[in-house]
């Protein structure tokens, strides 16, 4: 039996295993088998790492360096990952078994998370403040939280952690990164060009493991100022209370429940693709899924048989293979969370118009996957219209008028996204006013940017990230007062 490959940690510059020395496998979810190693760390990994990543925030090259040359520093690290882009994309692929094309275009397009923070890094500007005292100078300055703690999950590991990382780190701040047990390797394998780029050490480090094991470590350590955290809404929430013990600052992405709502006067072809787009890409494993697919009653049946027949040539198979189009489930429970779901769907009265199954076609069986699933007939207060199952199943709500799409879409604990198809003006600019989510799509769907914030509203998350207002995140505001007098006055009345 050959021996699987083995990722390290990068903790204060230096790869290492765990303090423990154990170790825990990778899975493929296209093979089912393990593929490579990843150390199994505790809290005193997580310690280490948060020590490192406090000293080099408070001591040496970093807090010294001025913020022109971390931007240079981010924007190098954009270039060393285009380079690498296809090995790392390679890397998701084995670990999380998303389409292959997917991932290299993903991973393509991630420097630019790091060239766009690296240009805004020596814009961060405090403010002269007009004062109404005389003979005082008053001014702001914008400093960075200190360590940050970024939680990713299993779907897109490194694009979720540039979200993170490239502001972070312009803003001056230093990072510990937790990536999934599931797929933490192209994280670790990216801490190689981080080193290359030329970051001090103790800059960015890594600590991987089980979340439940060594995430409170890393939540409540007194040396951490922030959490930057991805990942579903009832491990959010037991993040940020824990990081309302010691008042640390946070940013929530979290799951989703998008409506994807499809007017009468439409190009129903185009909307069709959408649709097909919003739920069976990436498996469904994306947070932004439109999952409730919400369909003007009179174009109801023509959508959904075009829907079923587009659906139905989806090609399952090697996500590494150009032609496949539909990949697995990326981890074993996740799929028998799916299953779940479907048939609480059908226990609920749904029907299920295409799939609902584990193919049974040749190739497939060592794989964990679910057959793209579409089911007719749901009403909004159903379960499956309800959770987020974070899998290829799609739920078709027929709805009368705008009133109507409105008070459905709106109709969830979630706000993430939400589509609109319509060839109306008027709707185009109105719906996206009516909708409660924090990204609204009209006539596309699954549009992200760096330029462009991103988070959800309500229970599906707080803070934004991409954008300049991402930045803001991983900053605060000192305020400094100097008095130009030449004595002090009376020092029992307040200036
Ligand atoms: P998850 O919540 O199970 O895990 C996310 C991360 O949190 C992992 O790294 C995990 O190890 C860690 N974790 C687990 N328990 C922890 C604890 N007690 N303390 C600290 N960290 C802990 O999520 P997942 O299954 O990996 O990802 C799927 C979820 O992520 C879905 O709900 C999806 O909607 C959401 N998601 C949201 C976005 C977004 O931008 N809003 C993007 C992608 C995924």
């Amino acid at each position: 039996m050959t021996a699987l490959a083995r990722f390290e940690n990068t903790i204060d510059g230096r790869t290492q295993p765990s303090a423990s020395g154990r170790w825990f496998p990778t899975l493929n979810p296209y093979t089912g088998a393990a593929w490579a190693e990843l150390p199994w760390c505790d809290g005193a990994d997580a310690d280490a790492a948060v020590e490192a990543a406090h000293r080099a925030f408070i001591s040496g090259d970093w807090p010294a360096m001025t913020a022109t040359a971390r931007g240079k520093l981010l924007r190098h690290l954009g270039d060393l990952i285009a380079r690498d882009a296809q090995a790392l994309a390679e890397i998701e692929v084995r670990d999380n078994g998303k389409l292959l094309a997917e991932m290299v275009g993903q991973v393509r397009y991630i420097p630019e998370w790091f060239h766009y923070y690296g240009g805004l890094a020596d814009k961060i500007e405090g403010a002269v403040i007009p004062s109404d005292k005389p003979q005082m100078f008053t001014y702001t300055r914008r400093e960075p939280l200190g360590v940050v703690v970024a939680i990713t999950p299993w779907n897109s590991p490194l694009l979720l952690l540039a979200w993170k990382l490239a502001p972070a780190l312009a803003a001056g701040c230093t990072v510990v990164i937790k990536p999934s047990e599931f797929t933490s390797c192209s994280t670790l394998a990216l801490m190689a060009l981080i080193k290359e780029a030329g970051f001090p050490d103790g800059v960015v480090n890594t600590v991987t493991g089980f979340g439940a094991e060594i995430g409170a470590a890393l939540v409540s350590h007194p040396k951490v100022a922030k959490i930057a955290f991805t990942g579903g809404d009832a491990t959010g929430a037991a993040v940020y209370a824990q990081a309302a013990q010691q008042i640390k600052h946070v940013t929530l992405e979290l799951g989703g429940k998008s409506a994807n709502i499809i007017f009468d006067d439409a190009q129903i072809d185009d909307a069709v693709r959408g649709a097909i787009s919003g739920i069976f890409a990436a498996s469904g494993q994306t947070c932004i899924a439109g999952s409730r697919l919400l369909v003007q009653r009179r174009i109801c049946d023509e959508v959904t048989s075009k829907l079923v027949a587009v659906a139905r040539t989806a090609k399952l198979g090697d996500p590494m293979q150009a032609t496949t189009q539909v990949g697995p489930i990326t981890t074993q429970p996740q799929r028998e969370k799916v299953l779940g779901y479907i048939d609480i769907a059908r226990n609920e009265g749904a029907t299920c118009l295409l799939g609902g199954r584990i193919p049974d076609a040749p190739g497939l069986a060592q794989g964990w996957f679910v057959e793209p699933t579409i089911f007719g007939g749901v009403s909004n207060d159903m379960r499956i219209a309800r959770e987020e199952v974070f899998g290829p199943v799609l739920s078709i709500i027929p709805f009368d008028d705008e009133d109507e799409a409105v008070a459905i879409a709106n109709d969830s604990i979630y706000g993430l996204a939400a589509g609109v198809w319509t060839g109306s003006i008027r709707r185009a600019i109105t719906m996206p006013d009516r909708l409660r989510a924090g990204t609204v799509w009209v006539n596309t769907y699954r549009a992200v940017s760096y330029l462009a914030p991103f988070g959800g509203y309500k229970k599906s998350g707080i803070g934004r990230e991409s954008g300049k207002a991402a930045i803001e995140e991983y900053l605060q505001t000192k305020t400094v007062w100097i008095n130009l007098a030449s004595s002090v006055p009376d020092p029992f009345v307040m200036r």
